[in-house]
């Protein structure tokens, strides 16, 4: 049996927002999809680790953002590497209160959903909440962000606590003198050979040639959270 079998699955990219006793948090998730037209319900798998998913089970309401391709990967890092335990997420971001009470993320969303929960299903780690659509828009044209576009083009990673994680292997014995990092944060890899063009900075850059400000591109950590890799 190959597990590439379940890398072949077709999958969004979405920040899933729900609210508490007035306290708001939202995660990224690419497990999300529509059930039924009439009525429309959408489906979320959410880990029972996170804390969307006990907001959730108390308040019985969320909204799901479909994120545009070209989302900025640190913002992807705020709401899939950090938790709502010790970050406001939605401090700087643009978004709006909806029907259910529940927080609506507008930054870089192409359209959005919000849904009552009608239904749960558990899965071990995981819970599947099945929501009944009360309202949703189409905010752009923009294309939206597919789960393979975020791995292949974007370089993005999954964290431990998504449904599609799988453990990487390490790689084979470092091919270059100059050695690679890794952000103990979120796993993102810089690699010396390829740089980190989407921030100016060129193939060939060595990790402590990168400026002192240099953030990961995937969850904003700074430098000083990446060690040299194996
Ligand atoms: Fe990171």
């Amino acid at each position: 049996m190959n597990r590439e079998a379940f890398r072949k699955i077709s999958y969004g990219l979405y920040v899933v927002s729900t609210i508490q006793d007035g306290k708001f948090n939202g995660q990224i998730a690419n497990s999300m999809f529509q059930v039924t037209s009439e009525p429309s319900t959408i489906a979320v798998s959410i880990n029972k680790e996170n804390l969307t998913h006990a907001y959730i089970t108390s308040s019985r309401v969320f909204s799901v953002s479909i994120l545009a391709e070209e989302t900025p990967m640190t913002f992807i890092g705020l709401f899939g590497f950090k938790s709502g335990r010790d970050t406001d997420k939605f401090k700087n971001v643009k978004y709006k209160t909806g029907k259910t009470g529940a927080p609506i993320v507008l930054d870089h969303a192409v359209a959005y959903l919000e849904a009552k929960v009608i239904q749960e299903l558990e899965c071990g780690s995981h819970t599947i909440f099945v929501g009944e659509v009360v309202d949703y828009d189409s905010l752009g044209n923009e294309e939206p962000m597919t789960y393979a576009y975020y791995h292949t083009v974007r370089k993005g990673k999954a964290p431990k606590t998504a449904p599609t994680y799988e453990r990487e292997d390490p790689p084979a014995a470092a091919v270059t003198t100059a050695s690679r990092h890794i952000c103990s944060i979120c796993g993102y890899v810089y690699d010396p050979v390829l740089g980190d063009p989407e921030h100016d900075v060129p193939a060939g850059t060595a990790f402590e040639d990168l400026p002192a400000d240099w953030t990961c591109p995937v969850c904003g950590a700074g430098k000083d959270q990446f060690e040299p890799e194996g």
